[in-house]
């Protein structure tokens, strides 16, 4: 990592711990005789956990190590017929290169005559999407803990010069420990998600520099976690209107309106990720030193791994 020192600070920020590389799974885990790839076979597949546009997803586990995994089947006349082979190439490279506990793992993949199956980690408690639908808010807790771990996960994917361009709460999963995992890298951009039946649902994460169709930079994905930590905290996007064009308009011009019972220290971070200007927005770092998030988040991260080399 190389976040600056915050070590002193007690109930500072922790640093990220390593993960095992992509490749040292693959050989403890997919190793099979001989080195020949993988197949359905070499998986017992479980109960389905959901429909995306191209395919389902199972829960599966491996056979030879009784290993967990969602196994997301695309096929591939559907992929090829709107001509996304490109772009599903683009979401396995990204995402098989970024190793971090707040981003979904792909671990591998394979695929045969008619079908591409991506080996993904499994998410235990499904989609936060699904959770806010249920509960129709998080408290503070949660929600300071979803910003510390997105803030930690998109620095990381930023150092990479890779931009998610599309954090909401549909794209994001929750582990085990209700820990947040972030999800479709680089593919929800071409095949927006049509999960909420309005339309105008997929324009309320929209930065402004997006709509005015001008060059744009990592800094949406500031843009985009404050639209979501407002959302999380007050039950709605806080720019959704009746039509597109009032959303739209809301947007550019920053109409950001508190509900009174919004606490103060949320107020001030939302405040400060919401700016029309990219370069005006707190910095990733900063959200996770940010007094309301450090007073409430309850961030657990999991047992650091040592790297056989
Ligand atoms: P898109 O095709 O645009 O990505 P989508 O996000 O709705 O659409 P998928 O990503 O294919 O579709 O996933 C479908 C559903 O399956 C998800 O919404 C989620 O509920 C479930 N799911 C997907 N991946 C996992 C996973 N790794 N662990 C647990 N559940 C998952
Ligand atoms: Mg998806």
């Amino acid at each position: 990592g190389s976040r600056p020192d915050t070590v002193m600070l007690s109930g500072s920020a922790q640093p990220t711990p390593r993960l095992p590389s992509t490749h040292l799974l693959n050989r403890l885990l997919f190793s099979t005789p001989f080195r020949r790839r993988l197949t359905i076979d070499d998986f017992e597949i479980g109960r389905p956990l959901g429909k995306g546009k191209f395919g389902n997803v199972y829960l599966a586990r491996l056979k030879e190590s009784h290993f967990i995994v969602a196994l997301k089947v695309l096929f591939k006349s559907q992929i090829e017929k709107e001509g996304l082979e490109h772009q599903l190439r683009r979401e396995i490279e990204i995402q098989a290169h970024l190793q971090h506990p707040n981003i979904l793992r792909l671990y591998n993949y394979f695929h045969d005559a008619r079908r591409v199956y991506l080996i993904l980690e499994y998410a235990p408690r499904g989609e936060l999407y699904k959770e806010l639908q249920k509960s129709h808010t998080l408290d503070e807790q949660h929600t300071a803990t979803i910003m510390e771990e997105l803030a930690d996960a998109l620095t990381y994917c930023h150092e990479k010069k890779v931009i998610h361009r599309d954090i909401k709460p549909e794209n994001l999963l929750l582990g085990f420990k209700g820990e947040v995992k972030i999800a479709d890298f680089g593919w929800s951009v071409h095949t927006p998600s049509l999960r909420r039946k309005t339309m105008c649902g997929t324009l309320d994460y929209l930065p402004p520099e997006m709509i005015e169709r001008r060059t744009y930079n990592e800094k949406v994905d500031l843009w985009c976690i404050g639209v979501l930590c407002y959302e999380l905290l007050v039950g709605y996007p806080p720019f959704e209107s009746p039509s597109h064009n009032e959303t739209y308009r809301r947007i550019l011009k920053v109409d950001l309106r508190f509900p009174p019972s919004l606490p103060l220290g949320a107020q001030d971070l939302v405040s400060k990720l919401l700016r029309y200007q990219p370069l005006e927005r707190l910095p990733l770092a900063q959200i996770m030193e940010h007094p309301w998030v450090r007073a409430h988040s309850r961030r657990v991260l999991p047992p650091s791994v040592q790297m056989a080399s």
